[in-house]
């Protein structure tokens, strides 16, 4: 049955699935993420999805680099492995954020594709969005690999996806995330005011109903990335990491925004401390 009416996203929904941290855990319990971008110029998309898994809980994290210019730590958090992702054995991984600062480069396409090859849970952003609009290769791999995926446009990548323009996005966004998770047989986050989130069987489908004015900031869908990213490399199904994460990521922005730090001036990167102080509160 398909579920016509949204619900709205409520803690109840998700905390149900959140990973629990047994007192027996060690690292390897809390999985691996491998984020994957960040080409010549644009190196801090991925450096700030990584931090935010981080302080997601995710047990190790490596950053897949597209492009030479790499830094080789992040001074702020050496937790983070740095490397050239061709270095990189994604196999290993349970889980892949894949886009962030990704680039339109060839390198970037065939980066893609050896991504979307791997049976494991993808989150898939920005730069890897826009090539799955145009490359029906990478759209093929995804339809034909295991693992939950979870697919992040705001509305103007969802025009893309759907070959149409942002008004028509907006004109129905809950019509636009459902037909997008059919296509793809993906979860799908369709960002933005009253964020929704699609089910990739079309069964359910939720509203947000947090996050404010101050999240219209560069960065702040990197942090997200990160954030649902880190789950997923927790185990956590598809749909519920999603509604967890982008629930956290708005709630993080107005706890921020209650103690002055936003809306106007919040940066991206303050959300993670945030949400983790959230997280580790429900
Ligand atoms: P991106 O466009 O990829 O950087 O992602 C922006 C993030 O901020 C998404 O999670 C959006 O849902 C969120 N966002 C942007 N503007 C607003 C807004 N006015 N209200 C609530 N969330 C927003
Ligand atoms: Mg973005």
């Amino acid at each position: 049955a398909t579920a016509r009416l949204p619900t709205l996203i409520a803690p109840a929904r998700f905390v149900p699935h959140l990973p629990q941290r047994s007192a027996s855990a060690n690292k390897g319990t809390f999985g691996t993420l491998a984020v994957i971008g960040g080409a010549n110029g644009m190196m801090g998309a991925p450096i700030l999805a990584a931090r935010a898994a981080l302080y997601a809980g995710a047990g190790k994290i490596h950053v897949g680099f597209i492009g030479n210019e790499r830094p080789t730590y992040d001074p702020p958090h050496p937790e983070l492995m740095l490397d050239q992702v061709d270095g990189l054995s994604l196999e290993r991984m349970s889980a892949l954020a894949i886009g962030c600062g990704m680039g339109q480069s060839n390198a970037a396409r065939e980066t893609l594709h050896r991504a979307l090859s791997v049976d494991c849970a993808k989150l898939i952003d920005a730069d890897a969005l826009n090539w799955l609009a145009r490359d029906p290769e990478a759209a093929n791999l995804l339809r034909a690999h295991e693992g939950h995926a979870v697919l992040t446009p705001h509305p103007l990548e969802a025009a893309r996806l759907l070959g149409t323009d942002v008004a028509a996005i907006e004109q129905d966004r809950l019509r636009s995330a459902r037909t997008l998770a059919a296509r793809y047989g993906a979860t799908v986050v369709l960002k933005g005011s009253g964020t929704v989130i699609a089910s990739a069987d079309g069964r359910h489908i939720a509203v947000n109903p947090t996050g404010n004015a101050g999240l219209a900031t560069g960065g702040s869908g990197d942090v997200l990335g990160g954030l649902i990213g880190a789950l997923l490399a927790q185990r956590m199904h598809a749909f519920e990491a999603a509604c967890a994460g982008v629930f956290l990521h708005g709630r993080a922005a107005e706890a921020l925004a209650a103690e002055g730090e936003g809306p106007a001036g919040l940066t991206a990167g303050e959300l993670a401390p945030m949400f983790r102080r959230l997280l580790n509160r429900l």
